[in-house]
């Protein structure tokens, strides 16, 4: 019996998105918000305290949505933010 291209993805299995671990070298930081303004899954906010260098470095508020496309530390002016791949989330 011939099967029908719109039941095809039934019974697959979900494809996992990639995840990364978020690092972020606080003294590095001052504080432009550039990577908070600009990743695409809001994963970032400014935090609360201040760096040695009287600025807030950002904080990962919602970690588990980063998707490791290495945004932040592309345009991270002071090489302070990067991510490293972390375990696929599924679904
Ligand atoms: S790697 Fe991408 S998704 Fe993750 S915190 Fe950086 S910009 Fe956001
Ligand atoms: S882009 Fe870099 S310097 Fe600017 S707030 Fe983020 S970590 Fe700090």
């Amino acid at each position: 019996m011939r099967i029908r291209e719109h039941k095809k993805p039934f019974g697959f299995e979900k494809p996992s998105r990639p995840h990364g671990k978020i690092i972020i070298i606080d003294e590095r930081c001052k504080g432009c918000g550039f990577c908070v303004e600009y990743c695409p899954q809001d994963v970032l906010e400014l935090s609360e305290r201040f760096n040695k260098k009287g600025y807030h470095p950002p904080e990962a508020v919602n970690d588990h949505a980063c998707v490791n496309c290495g945004f932040c530390r592309m345009i991270c002016p002071e090489f302070a933010i990067y991510t490293v791949e972390d375990e696929p989330v599924i679904g």
